[in-house]
């Protein structure tokens, strides 16, 4: 089963794709967590992409495309995946469907006002646990429950870039949605609600759709 999971900055898509990949068994794919990984190793690629990700604009469609294409053809991918984070513009879908046909994709629709707060509690763990300071807190703060790390705020989750990704998303990004629908692919979920709720109603979609 190949799925993208879409929605702006904050909607859950890293939460929820933890889920399905436990439901599942095939490997989320996020190219925000490739690129930082770059970026964390300061490769030439992660140096140009920092530039970018910093401002809370798109990186270059050609970087984030030969990643993506690259991550997918590993072993790993045979059965399916689950992108999380792209394509976020329309070339990006272009290279895709070259490359390979969705099965689904998953709108996480979630208000603007709540984004801002979801990004700016959100702290991460680098063995790629993610908690939020209000509405998901670990059990000893500063910590994380799987492996006892030092949790962690992204430098691009504080409020004045988290001000620019959510503009960058709807006027790049969120247009792809109506190109989804058209192909009949496109499941809109709402995201607003308990992350155990929205995990049911993704899982018993993709369920269903597998029959
Ligand atoms: P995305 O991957 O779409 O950017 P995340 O999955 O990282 O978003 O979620 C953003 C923040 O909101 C995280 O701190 C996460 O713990 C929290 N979160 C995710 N889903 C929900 C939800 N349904 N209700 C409350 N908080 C949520
Ligand atoms: P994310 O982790 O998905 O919130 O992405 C963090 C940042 O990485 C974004 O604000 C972009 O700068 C960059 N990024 C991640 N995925 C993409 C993509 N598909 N296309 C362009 N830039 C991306």
């Amino acid at each position: 089963m190949k799925i993208a999971l879409f929605g702006p900055p904050g909607a859950g898509k890293g939460t929820q794709a933890r889920f399905i990949e436990d439901e599942f068994g095939i490997p989320q794919i996020s190219t925000g967590d490739l690129l930082r990984e770059h970026v964390r190793k300061d490769t030439p690629l992660g140096r140009e992409a920092k530039r970018y990700m910093d401002r809370g604009d798109l990186v270059p469609d050609e970087l984030v495309i030969d990643i993506l294409k690259e991550r997918i053809s590993r072993d790993d991918c045979v059965k399916g995946f689950i992108l999380d984070g792209f394509p976020r513009s329309l070339e990006q879908a272009k290279a895709l469907s070259d490359a390979v046909d969705l099965d689904a994709v998953i709108n996480i629709v979630v208000d603007e006002n709540l984004l801002v707060r979801r990004i700016t509690g959100r702290r991460m763990c680098s063995c790629g646990a993610t908690y939020h300071v209000e509405f998901d807190p670990p059990s000893r703060e500063g910590i994380c429950d799987r492996c006892g790390g030092k949790l962690y705020q992204r430098d691009d989750d504080r409020e004045e870039t988290v001000i620019k990704r959510l503009e960058v998303y709807r006027k790049q990004t969120e247009p792809l949605t109506e190109h989804y629908r058209k192909l009949g692919i496109l499941h809109d979920v709402d995201g607003s609600r308990p992350i155990e709720e929205i995990s049911k109603d993704i899982i018993s979609l993709l369920k269903k759709l597998g029959e």
